[in-house]
């Protein structure tokens, strides 16, 4: 739909207009319609059959019902699943707590990113280790305390509360404690749609493969000193609720002094980067959280009736995460594909990069739900922002609407529109 020339055009920073790129682009999206209505006339214009003898998961199907039953104005050539419940991840239990994971071998769609999401237990531990992918991180519930050295070997420790982010870049060895009364919950998301959270480096599993003679002349300590090490990977493991954070900094940090680098971001403590009538958007990306290089966060509460308007995203892919609320995403695909697909809490969403989309609260309650690029800048552009800064008489020739019908669509975007 667009060639290289235009992508630069299209790579600006949101809450711009655009150039003719784009205008290529979604007039592609809306012959969606109109091919439609030819398929329609071909098959005699009769009403699509909306019987279904056979048997069906009357569990599933009314949580789905733009699958069982789609809008008319999806295609009929088949779009691939944008969709995967966490419901139906592989758990990996522990005695100090839980993992899963969505990546690209559940969710084919999602090269660009991955998802893990942990239970920690009070004092249970996710242990010491470090990875390839940079990792980001949003507390669900709860409060952990999280540590890490950074790359001049000073050490950080903090504690986070629901909605507060972390971020550890690839290669910063870290780790993962619920604290009480209760533990924590929290996901993860890598950049990388390829990652596992089985394919880490562990401090347990890495002492296990090595000679204990190499150890021993590593630390300078006796050999029998390590004969209790693990001879397995720990993983996840129960421990005791660790003491003040204040302590734990101290002695951690040593003569050498805490790290300068703040890894933990509180969300909440920023106020909303737009609000309307219809909900509100909280914008994360390395702008304002510094040490989130590689992955960039919208966190978006829609009302009930509200949508989160149409638009797309220039740079990146958008992994979404469902935290409360129901929802229904529609995303405009080439070659005159669409699909409509129903979410809910604890369900991953993909859209692929500059296909058009909404989000609609299709429930009685706010719908809370999360976009993630990766990206160190968050970007997007409004389908109503772009028509309304287009030359006038060009896109009604496009449209066949009236002047009147034009001048209504909003000039700036809302990101939420009210119900
Ligand atoms: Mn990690
Ligand atoms: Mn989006």
């Amino acid at each position: 739909m667009e060639n290289d020339s235009n992508k630069d055009q299209l790579s600006r920073r949101g809450f711009l207009g655009v150039g003719s790129a784009a205008l290529a682009a979604v007039a592609g999206g809306l012959a969606v319609s109109s091919t439609l209505a030819q398929e329609g006339q071909q098959a005699g214009n009769g009403r699509a059959d909306r019987s279904d003898p056979g048997p069906a998961n009357s569990g599933l199907d009314p949580q789905n019902p733009d699958s069982a039953w789609p809008p008319p104005t999806d295609s009929k050539s088949l779009v691939p699943t944008f969709k995967y419940p966490f419901s139906f991840a592989n758990k990996r239990t522990y005695e100090g707590g839980w993992s899963r994971e969505v990546t690209v071998r559940e969710l084919p769609v999602s090269k660009t990113l991955a998802g893990v999401n942990m239970r920690l237990t009070a004092g249970g531990v996710r242990e010491l280790h470090w990875h390839t992918a940079d990792e980001w991180a949003i507390v669900l519930y709860g409060t952990a305390r999280i540590t890490a050295i950074d790359r001049d070997g000073k050490s950080f420790v903090a504690d986070t509360k629901k909605n507060d982010l972390w971020y550890f870049p690839s290669g910063i060895p870290h780790s993962i404690q619920g604290l009480g009364p209760d533990g924590t919950e929290f996901m993860l998301v890598f950049d990388d749609g390829d990652f596992s959270e089985s394919d880490t480096v562990l401090l347990s599993d890495s002492m296990a493969h090595l000679p204990p003679e190499v150890l021993s002349k590593n630390f300078g300590v006796a050999e029998a000193a390590l004969k209790n090490l693990p001879k397995r990977e720990l993983f996840i493991f129960q421990a005791a609720v660790p003491g003040p954070l204040e302590a734990d900094q101290k002695a951690a940090a040593g003569a050498r002094g805490k790290a300068s680098s703040d890894f933990a971001f509180r969300t909440m403590d920023m106020p909303p980067t737009k609000r309307t009538k219809g909900g509100e958007v909280r914008i994360v990306d390395s702008t304002t959280f510094k040490a989130a290089t590689n992955i960039a966060m919208a966190m978006v509460t829609v009302h009930p009736g509200g949508l989160r308007e149409l638009h797309w995203h220039p740079n990146a892919d958008e992994w979404q995460y469902y935290i409360t609320g129901k929802a229904r995403m529609t995303v405009v695909s080439t070659g005159n594909r669409a699909r409509t697909m129903d979410f809910q809490a604890g369900d991953v969403g993909y859209v692929e990069k500059t296909l058009l989309h909404y989000i609609e609260n299709t429930g009685n309650t706010d719908l809370v739900f999360l976009e993630m690029f990766k990206t160190s800048v968050y970007q997007d552009i409004s389908l109503s922002e772009w028509l309304a800064h287009t030359p006038p008489e060009l896109v009604m020739a496009h449209l066949n609407i009236d002047r009147a019908t034009l001048d209504a669509i909003p000039r700036d975007e809302l990101v939420v529109v009210p119900g």
